[in-house]
């Protein structure tokens, strides 16, 4: 199987999908303020309370990748961090 890796930089936006109504949305990791609280579509709440942990993972996922994109680019970072990706097709 042939390796797939990703620099942190390819990452452009976050797509999140609505169970629901299968309504799809790309929020972009430079414009991304906060998480979207519901669906733009159906309008079901995605995400019921601001505090709630859902939305401070997201937080914390948007803060890690814009963090590890600047310390990829940082000069005395010996190493860069990049993911590698699932090749085989989703169900
Ligand atoms: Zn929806």
């Amino acid at each position: 199987m042939t390796r797939t890796i990703i620099e942190i930089a390819q990452i452009r936006a976050i797509d999140l999908e609505c169970r629901e109504c299968h309504y799809r949305g790309a929020w972009q990791i430079g414009d991304w303020r906060q998480p979207p609280a519901r669906c733009s579509n159906c309008l079901k709440i995605w995400i019921p309370n601001p505090n709630d942990e859902l939305h401070k993972n997201l937080e914390l996922l948007v803060g890690a990748l814009r963090a590890f994109d600047a310390l990829n680019k940082a000069k005395g970072i010996l190493f860069v961090l990049r993911f590698e990706l699932d090749g085989r097709d989703k169900e």
